[in-house]
């Protein structure tokens, strides 16, 4: 097999620009997913494996709606019996957008 190298530019002539025109277009801004997390078995007892709704935060740590962070090697994505503080306050942001919508009741 031939080697082919195409790799020198000839003298005087520039290197060829990047591609100027592949800007990357940056992801529109999202609604941050909520993730059904807890503990994983052995973790912690089984009465404290609620589960929690947690996103993501920019330092790679989860932190639940209840305000608890949660480092990601200990949970587990699931169902199960839910944690009611995280449930109470979704359902309350839930409203407060509601009402920012200005939709009533
Ligand atoms: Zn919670």
């Amino acid at each position: 097999m031939p080697a082919f190298h195409d790799c020198h530019s000839e003298p005087g002539t520039a290197p060829l620009p990047e591609v100027i025109d592949a800007v990357p277009v940056p992801p529109p801004p999202e609604e941050p997913a909520v993730l059904n997390v807890r503990y994983r078995a052995g973790i912690v007892g089984e009465r404290a494996r609620v589960v929690h709704a947690a996103t993501w935060t920019p330092r790679d740590v989860l932190i639940t709606l209840c305000g608890m962070p949660l480092d990601p090697s200990l949970v587990e994505e699931s169902t199960g019996m839910p944690c009611m503080r995280c449930i109470r306050i979704a359902a309350r942001r839930a409203r407060e957008d509601d009402e920012q919508r200005g939709l009533e009741g």
